[in-house]
């Protein structure tokens, strides 16, 4: 049987696409605390009412809509609204609409849920304006940094603080949203993939296990600064030929990882001029794993080999995210309602970061992935095609069902 009703899943995806549009240059503009992120939370809560849904926002500035049935914990369903400068809008668009298509769904077909079930779209998830990705998650699960909070500010100089007041909310009131972490039974979500392993596989759905860990490092290398002319060639002491061997070795070493990635991103070079022997080399280094200890071995690698190259190099951690685990007995119910749906799936690794990373290390937590053509996310080119939205939403629905063991009752 099938729950989504697909023309209301098109029609309100399609009103969502309006908000935050930039006509010139083509993708949405949806930053965290901005006109357009919150005209699409009013919008949303909007759709919410309309569901007859009872309908709030906490002080991080989550939007919930409450279908109160059942008793209970609620299993929270959704995604989020905001978006990186010229993003798409299925990132986080598409859980949200889905969710809304949901609950729908389930009402329409006169089941009734023996736990409530919330539909959530959490604040800023990506956090290109502030730094504070993840906001929303990681006020409900008690995980905010204040001291970073308290000093985020954007590119202008616009404090946090000021920009989420000029909506009414203060950062004070932040660390109060987690008192409602014992109201969530457990949080699903359905996401875009973001890569191309689904379209190219040709599979419909992909079950989340794990979202990767994040690390990112700084690595100095020293040298000596000098004349690039007059030094004797057996007297250089180039900081960025040492980081250019070291960034060599790094690539080999994740190549023969399967379950590492990893990217040299950004290099300062001092003095940075073509005459003078670079004194100074400074590498920023992104690497994720799924494992721990694969992060753990990597970072301890990165150590040894920056050392062994240049003996002064020093590493330091400036930004970590431990991996995440989808609760494991939730992904044979996804996979359950995929094939009684008669979708094809597979189990993947996430290697973005998502607001059920966050929560499932305080609730039961599931993923699922719909493909995203060619692969493409955080672009204007970003898209999905709608049969596999429409694909998408049905697992989302049919394993809400199976998570809130609805029974048929008449409908009045
Ligand atoms: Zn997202």
């Amino acid at each position: 049987m099938t729950l989504i009703d697909a023309q209301y899943l098109r029609s309100t995806l399609e009103e969502l696409a309006e908000i935050g549009y930039d006509t010139e240059r083509g993708g949405y503009h949806r930053l965290a605390w901005s006109s357009h992120e919150r005209q699409a939370h009013q919008w949303f809560r909007n759709q919410l009412e309309a569901l007859d849904l009872r309908v709030w926002s906490d002080a991080a500035g989550n939007s919930f809509g409450q279908w109160d049935v059942g008793q209970g914990p609620a299993l929270a369903i959704g995604s989020h609204l905001d978006s990186v400068p010229w993003g798409g809008n299925y990132d986080g668009g598409l859980g949200v609409v889905a969710a809304l298509a949901t609950v729908k769904g389930l009402r329409d077909r006169g089941l009734r849920p023996i736990r409530p079930i919330r539909v959530a779209a959490f604040t800023d998830e990506e956090g290109p304006r502030f730094g504070t990705g993840l906001l929303g998650s990681k006020a409900v699960a008690g995980f905010l940094d204040i001291d970073h909070i308290q000093s985020a500010h954007d590119a202008k100089g616009r404090t946090l603080a000021d920009a989420m007041k000029e909506y009414g909310y203060s950062i004070n009131d932040l660390e109060t949203v987690s008192d409602s972490l014992d109201q969530f039974f457990g949080y699903l979500e359905l996401h875009i993939e973001q890569g191309p392993r689904l379209e190219n596989s040709g599979i419909d759905i992909g079950v989340v296990t794990d979202i990767t860990g994040i690390a990112h490092l700084l690595v100095t290398f020293s040298g000596v600064a000098n004349h690039a002319g007059t030094t004797p060639k057996n007297a250089r002491h180039s900081a960025l030929l040492a980081a250019s061997q070291f960034i060599l070795a790094l690539e080999e070493f994740i190549a023969a990882k399967p379950d590492l990635v990893g990217n040299v991103g950004a290099i300062d070079v001092s003095p940075n001029a073509a005459n003078v022997i670079p004194g100074e080399a400074r590498l920023r280094i992104d690497i994720r794993s799924p494992h721990e200890e694969t992060l753990d071995a990597a970072m301890t690698w990165i150590h040894e080999r920056a050392q062994a190259v240049e003996p002064n190099a020093s590493v330091s951690r400036y930004h970590y995210v431990a991996p995440a685990h989808m609760h494991s007995t939730w992904l044979p119910v996804i996979e359950n309602a995929a094939e009684n749906l008669g979708f094809s799936h597979t189990r993947l690794v996430s290697w973005a970061g998502h607001d059920a990373g966050i929560l499932s290390h305080v609730m039961p937590a599931a993923m699922l992935f719909v493909p995203s053509h060619a692969g493409i996310s955080h672009a204007p080119e970003e898209w999905t095609a709608f049969d596999d939205v429409l694909q998408g939403a049905e697992v989302l629905a049919a394993t809400t069902q199976a998570l809130t063991e609805a029974s048929e009752v008449p409908r009045t």
